[in-house]
Parts: C-alpha cells; sequence; structure tokens
C-alpha cells in the first residue's frame, strides 16, 4: 500500500482538485518500467485513461511514447510527450488523416476498409498495422469489452483479409480492461489460434491495454514470461503494451467539501463535486470509490448518502458511514481518481471543473490548472 501525504496538505486545497501524487506515479512508472526491462517489451501511455501533461516529464523517462486514438490525443501526444506516438482510431477521417499521418510513427486501421482507403497515404511514410479481434471476451463489463458480441472493433478472423496484407508491418489487439496476466495468456491463445500464420511476416506486435500492472495483486511475473515466451517464439519480434489505467492507477485524489446537509430518510450530504461530471465511472461502470477513513452503510457510527451538486437525481455517489458526524466545510477525499476521470470531465450543469493539482515528492501542492466560467461559456 502505497503512504499518501495528501492530508499533511488538505488546507491548503481549493476543492473540488485532482491532486496526482507525483511519488505514486513514479512508483508506477518504476514497476512499468521493470516489465519493460525484463521482458524486452515497450510500454506507451494510452491517453485516453491518463493524459495529465504536467506529468509528462516524468512519464516520458520511463515510457516509450503514447497510445493516441485519434487525431487530438496523437497532437497532445507529440507536443507535450514526444518519443513515439501510435494512432489507432475505430475510423480515420479525410480531413484528420494528413496531420495524423505527419505526426505519428505507427497508425493502425480498425478494417481492411479503412486501410485500403489510406494506403497510398500512408505507404512509405509510417508504420502500419490492423487491429484485430481475438474474439476472446473476460472483460468484466460489456461497456468496456471489446470482444462483446458484435463488437465493431478490430478485425475478426472471418473479416481477415490475408490478400492485402502486403506492407502492413503489425497486428495489435484490445482485449482486456483491469485484468491480470492469466486472462493475457487466454487472449494470446485465442490471437495465436486466429491469426498466428501472419505473425512471422509482422515487425511488431501491439498487446493493447487493459494490463493491470500496478494493481497490488498482479501477477508480473507471469506478464513477463507470456511475453519472453511470444517474443523468443517469433523471432525476439518488437512488442508493445499500451496501458492507460495502469499507469495512473491509485497515483492520487479527487478532494471535495461537503456544502450541505439534508434529510430524507436518511441524512445527505451535498458535495461541491459530482459522480456524473467528475467521476463517471462510479455510474457506468459501476463501481463504489473509497472515501478515506469512511466505510459501508452502518459500519462506522454515522451513515450518509453523498450527493453530487448538479440538479441530476441520479448524480448519487453512493452511501458511506463515517466514526464522526460529517460537517458543512469538511473535506472528503475520494481515492484512486486520477485515471478515466479527468480525460472524461464534462461541464454538465455548470459545475466548476475540479483544480488539476500535484502533490510533488518533497510534499509541496501545486495548483496545475485551474478551470472557471470560461470552460463552460466556450462549449454551450
Ligand atoms: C482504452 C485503450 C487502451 C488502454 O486501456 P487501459 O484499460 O486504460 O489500460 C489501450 N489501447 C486501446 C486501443 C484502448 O482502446
Amino acid at each position: 500500500m502505497k503512504i499518501s501525504r495528501l492530508e499533511s496538505v488538505l488546507e491548503q486545497i481549493q476543492t473540488p482538485a485532482y491532486v496526482c501524487e507525483e511519488a505514486h506515479l513514479e512508483e508506477n512508472l518504476k514497476l512499468l518500467d521493470y516489465v519493460q526491462q525484463k521482458s524486452g517489451a515497450k510500454i506507451l501511455l494510452a491517453l485516453k485513461g491518463f493524459a495529465l501533461q504536467d506529468t509528462f516529464y516524468l512519464v516520458k523517462k520511463y515510457l516509450h511514447g503514447c497510445t493516441a486514438s485519434g487525431l487530438y490525443e496523437a497532437k497532445l501526444a507529440r507536443e507535450a510527450f514526444g518519443k513515439e506516438v501510435h494512432t489507432y482510431s475505430p475510423a480515420f477521417k479525410d480531413s484528420d488523416i494528413d496531420e495524423i499521418i505527419a505526426i505519428s510513427d505507427h497508425i493502425v486501421f480498425n478494417s481492411f476498409s479503412q486501410w485500403q482507403k489510406f494506403r497510398p497515404k500512408v505507404t512509405g511514410r509510417l508504420s502500419c498495422g490492423i487491429r484485430v479481434n481475438p474474439e476472446v471476451s473476460s472483460a468484466p463489463v460489456a461497456l468496456y469489452d471489446p470482444c462483446s458480441p458484435n463488437s465493431r472493433l478490430g478485425v475478426t478472423k472471418k473479416a481477415f483479409k490475408e490478400e492485402l496484407l502486403e506492407g502492413i508491418e503489425g497486428l495489435h489487439f484490445h482485449a482486456l480492461c483491469e485484468q491480470n496476466a492469466d486472462a493475457l495468456e487466454m487472449v494470446l491463445e485465442g490471437f495465436e489460434r486466429n491469426f498466428g500464420s501472419y505473425i512471422p511476416q509482422m515487425k511488431w506486435i501491439n498487446f493493447g491495454g487493459g494490463h493491470h500492472i500496478t494493481r497490488e495483486d498482479y501477477d508480473i511475473e507471469r506478464l513477463i514470461r507470456a511475453i519472453k515466451r511470444f517474443r523468443e517464439k517469433y523471432n525476439g519480434i518488437t512488442l508493445y503494451l499500451e496501458p492507460g489505467e495502469a499507469v495512473g492507477w491509485q497515483s492520487g485524489a479527487l478532494v471535495a467539501s461537503v456544502l450541505d446537509i439534508v434529510e430524507n430518510g436518511i441524512p445527505i450530504a451535498i458535495l461541491d463535486t459530482s459522480a456524473e461530471a467528475h467521476m463517471p465511472d462510479t455510474l457506468s461502470m459501476p463501481y463504489r470509490a473509497e472515501i478515506r477513513g469512511a466505510a459501508v452503510t452502518n459500519d462506522k457510527k454515522h451513515t450518509y448518502r453523498l450527493g453530487g451538486n448538479t440538479c441530476l437525481a441520479g448524480d448519487i455517489i453512493g452511501d458511506y458511514s463515517f466514526d464522526e458526524p460529517l460537517k458543512v466545510g469538511d473535506k472528503l477525499i475520494f481515492e484512486d481518481m486520477i485515471h478515466y476521470t479527468i480525460v472524461k470531465n464534462t461541464t454538465f450543469n455548470g459545475i466548476k471543473l475540479p483544480d488539476l493539482a500535484l502533490l510533488d515528492k518533497d510534499g509541496n501542492y501545486k495548483v496545475l490548472k485551474h478551470f472557471g466560467y470560461e470552460e463552460y461559456r466556450r462549449r454551450n
């Protein structure tokens, strides 16, 4: 368990704020680098899950580059990160493709029709790949399962066009979500069964994201063995992993304040944050956010329902119990709120976007970005 120093700066924090702990982020990066060193794989940051650019000075010390899902992520990768830029999109647009080609090192197409369409433009300019669907489904919920039935993501064995492979240098799959190395082994079995005969003619293979490498119970040695076995089997082929969540995993918190406490069958605390706008996966995954010092209903003496400060009836974070009664002005620390939160934020209902902040290794609190009314005005 990482030791957090957040409480020592709690008084300085203007809420709501996402606070990334530099030391935690670096611990994750060191673990990912260990995987790189031991396995020979190259690890990229998937910007979809974590794009906190003011931390890229640190991330780029360890990782090989970024994975982008379209023009804007590719631009951020090129401008703020540098190193390798790998761009995949479910479908590329004519209006974006020239710029994407100019700033990317790899481009991955989601279909043979897109590959054929853009082939004259991309040939000779960057390394091209095809995303395949290994059709091994193991992700926890359908919303996050790229291999669910009728998935639009990746070419199935049935739709694969061997005759169009000339010029394709890599195969890409992304089939996991918050999973361990055993799930990767299962996906690899399907991938090799369906597409193994094409691997020897490839320069690289990309195992996608969803590897929960920095989670405490992740079997890192098993991952390293799986990668090494694969690389040995295919003549030391270049291999990429592109996790997002594992980079930002447990690297910081969202700090919010209690604004009011109302009563309707249960005491309800209204906070200056929102499940809908600031922690959307609590509603869409759904999962229960951890709050420092709090427990489940009735486990501790004082139970509250925690609600967001929007007018959406369902903007409820959940029910939590505390040792002491909550008071207006109390600050609550929502754990593990750095990945898949900031990148999904909205100004729904005119709610303020949380500050982005860093707690550095020396214990200094720095606001990186502050957002005001302008963000809402411009977008509506
Ligand atoms: C979402 C995504 C990732 C990152 O997934 P994590 O679960 O955040 O590790 C990597 N590659 C692709 C193609 C993705 O769509």
